[in-house]
This record gives structure tokens, C-alpha cells and sequence, in this order.
């Protein structure tokens, strides 16, 4: 299932720097990924989990 743009927006660095090239907002950008016209890889800043390392127990 497609992420909605606020749960994507949720997840960015909201320092709406235009790195990413779709200025103004960080929100704009959340708004082009939501719908499949942007690439993540674009913001620079931090992202969520991947969950690539798995936790470690004991
Ligand atoms: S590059 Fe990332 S932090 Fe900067 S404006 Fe775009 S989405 Fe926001």
C-alpha cells in the first residue's frame, strides 16, 4: 500500500532546505513521493529504519 504524503512527511527532516529540488517545502516533496513523481534518494537528510540489521538479542 502507497504511503500517504503526511505519513511520508512525517519521516523527513522538515528543514525544507530544496536539496531534494522541489522547493518550498519538505511537504511539497512528501506530496511528489506520495504519488510516485519523486525518488527518496533525493533528500539527503535522515531516513526511517529499514530494518536491514535486525535486533539483537540476549
Ligand atoms: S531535501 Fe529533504 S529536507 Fe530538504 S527540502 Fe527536500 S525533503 Fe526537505
Amino acid at each position: 500500500m502507497a504511503m500517504k504524503a503526511l505519513d511520508i512527511y512525517k519521516h523527513l527532516p522538515k528543514t525544507n532546505c530544496k536539496r531534494c529540488g522541489y522547493p518550498p517545502t519538505c511537504l511539497a516533496f512528501a506530496m511528489k513521493l506520495a504519488i510516485g513523481k519523486a525518488d527518496i534518494e533525493a533528500c539527503p537528510g535522515p531516513r526511517p529504519p529499514r530494518y536491514e540489521d535486525p535486533p539483537r538479542r540476549g
